[in-house]
């Protein structure tokens, strides 16, 4: 095939961000998930790299959304909230577009662009994917999405490219057959797919041919939540089977994580052995699922510890595709690091920002000040789950990451909309 020499010639992968949505830490088999079997996310590990310290820059969608797709700290714009349903979203709302999205630069370095699944990073037509660099959308430009008929919500229709359309398949079903297609259709470009599902977001819903593989599990809550990631797994499988059927899995960069934690107590998605859930900065609503899978570069099964983070995602792939990276990205290409050969730490410091709570993680170190006002200190080395608070009994380490934090958060802006950030107390509100 003509198109399939240049793509060699050039060298260039093609780039896959799978982004689950709530799905927490403890649910995928590599994990420790025994009760739902994961094959094709565990896959991605075993034939690459798992950071067992991947984070993401807030604990709820909209914002980690910004950061996967600026490589930069979303406070530095503004996009620390969510917005809401489209009905009560601020006016100011959407990814501010002075920032260049990851998808706009993936264009400009000669790549087919699309994003297949969930958006929420603006209601308005400016803010839209097509607008903002994918030659192709197929989804919804809310932050959930009924997995079944229309949805309940107003202005947040199934979408191809800028027209409403009517879906009749189960909502995971349809992106996989979405992004198996946009795969297939190949042609003289690499490709950038974001395949953004909102699989395992609430609501719970999911059909029988899914749910009639779990039948060991008898709590229904539960069973119907495994069967939504039935589907999104089988749908991960569908995708790279016809990676390996047209011979780019090689030479393809797959990511898959999760956009935050999960919200345990609404979707039984659990974060074991970590503190907390979605919408909180303890670990369990910041870290997550991180995989990474590029064949031709990476080594197959290597687990790394270093901490990580969303915002690396856009330096990796452009670097991977040969571009200049911008001078003002927070996040770093992990390539060298994730290859094993860079033996130092991607990220002396990483810094959360969520309204009224933060936190800050400087080697094994981490201090964070939940929605209470309570401030932890704790060693992550010795105590993942945040149980001890050694804020009283190490007051120098206290001090030397609260200056690192302050001296980080003068360079952050006041937020550009104020929506649902009361999330920290209410818990893990979906
Ligand atoms: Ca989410």
């Amino acid at each position: 095939m003509a198109g399939m020499g240049q793509m060699m010639a050039s060298g260039q992968p093609n780039i896959l961000l799978i982004v689950a949505d709530d799905l927490g830490y403890a649910e995928i088999g590599v994990q420790g998930c025994k009760d739902i079997p994961t094959p094709n996310i565990d896959s991605i590990a075993r034939n690459g790299v798992r950071f067992t310290s991947g984070y993401v820059s807030c604990p709820v969608c909209s914002p980690t959304r910004a950061g996967l797709m600026t490589g930069r700290y979303q406070q530095r714009f503004g996009h620390e909230f969510n917005p809401g349903p489209a009905r009560e979203a601020s006016d100011s709302f959407g990814l501010p577009l002075s920032e260049e999205t990851l998808a706009d630069r993936m264009k400009r370095l000669g790549y087919r662009t699309g994003l297949v699944g969930k958006w929420h990073l603006g209601y308005k037509p400016e803010y839209l994917p097509t607008k903002r660099g994918f030659d192709e959308f197929f989804g919804f430009p809310g932050g959930a999405h009924d997995y079944m008929g229309p949805d309940r919500r107003d202005g947040n229709p199934i979408m191809r490219g800028d027209e409403a359309v009517e879906e009749k398949e189960y909502l995971t079903d349809a992106f996989a057959r979405e992004a198996v297609n946009f795969v297939g259709r190949g042609g003289n470009k690499p490709f950038f797919l974001y395949l953004a599902f909102n699989a395992v977001h609430n609501p719970l819903q999911a059909t029988s041919k899914y749910k009639d593989r779990l039948a060991a599990i008898s709590d229904d809550k539960r069973r119907t939540y495994g069967a939504m990631m039935l589907a999104m797994d089988d749908a991960i499988g569908g995708v790279v089977a016809k990676l390996r059927q047209t011979g780019a899995e090689d030479n393809t960069l797959i990511f898959f994580i999760s956009d935050n934690g999960g919200p345990t107590p609404q979707t039984t998605s659990k974060n074991t052995p970590l503190r907390g859930f979605k919408g909180q900065v303890w670990e369990g609503g910041i870290r997550v699922p991180f995989l990474v899978q590029w064949k031709k570069r990476l080594p197959a099964g290597r687990v790394d510890d270093r901490p990580v983070i969303g915002l690396d995602v856009y330096p990796t792939a452009v670097a991977a595709a040969g571009g200049k990276l911008p001078t003002n990205l927070d996040g770093v290409d992990l390539t060298p690091f994730a290859s094993g050969a860079n033996k130092t730490s991607p990220h002396d410091v990483l810094y959360w920002r969520f309204g009224a709570q933060s936190a800050i993680r400087k080697g094994d170190w981490k201090l964070a000040r939940a929605a209470d006002g309570q401030v932890h200190l704790s060693n992550l080395a010795t105590d993942i789950g945040e149980s001890s608070n050694l804020a009283a009994s190490d007051a120098g380490k206290l001090k030397e990451l609260e200056t690192a934090y302050d001296a980080w958060n003068r360079q952050m802006i006041e937020p550009k909309w104020r929506v649902q950030d009361r999330a920290g107390k209410r818990k893990a509100k979906a």
